[in-house]
């Protein structure tokens, strides 16, 4: 494992161990298994004049599908919808091994690029985008 490995290995840990934003607070959500590892998570977003103003997130699973919800929870605060879904897309792009401009708007979530030589891992690392772009999509649980 070289040393950027060892960083981003480190910074899953800890949002793994220390999850931000973590448990809801009766906001529209979103809820996702993945059944073949387990994976079974809520995401949930107060949205306001089109600007994100929290994202929390409950649920168990493995590191990476936990701590990269967190990982979300954090990046997409104050961002508006369209910035959210530009993060989105471009986390979905870095995950399938694509080439990204500005990968530095990613922050934190650049530690997952990694997933994408792991395809068996590519559910857990997109499972908690995917409950929220469905939230900035309109289609909650509820
Ligand atoms: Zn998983």
């Amino acid at each position: 494992m070289n040393d950027l490995e060892n960083l981003y290995r480190q910074v899953i840990m800890d949002h793994y161990k220390n999850p931000r934003n973590k448990g809801l607070k009766g906001f529209p959500h979103v809820h996702i298994k993945n059944p073949s590892c387990g994976d079974d998570i809520t995401v949930e977003a107060e949205i306001i004049n089109k600007q994100v103003k929290q994202v929390r997130h409950q649920g168990s699973g493995c590191s990476i599908c936990c701590s990269s919800a967190s990982v979300l929870s954090e990046l997409m605060l104050n961002k508006s919808v369209d910035e959210a879904r530009a993060l989105v897309s471009k986390y979905y792009a870095m995950i399938k091994g694509e080439a990204l401009d500005h990968p530095e708007a990613l922050e934190e979530a650049i530690v997952y690029q990694g997933v994408a030589k792991f395809p068996a891992r590519i559910k857990c690392a997109t499972i908690a985008w995917k409950a929220f772009e469905q939230i900035l999509n309109g289609e909650t649980d509820e």
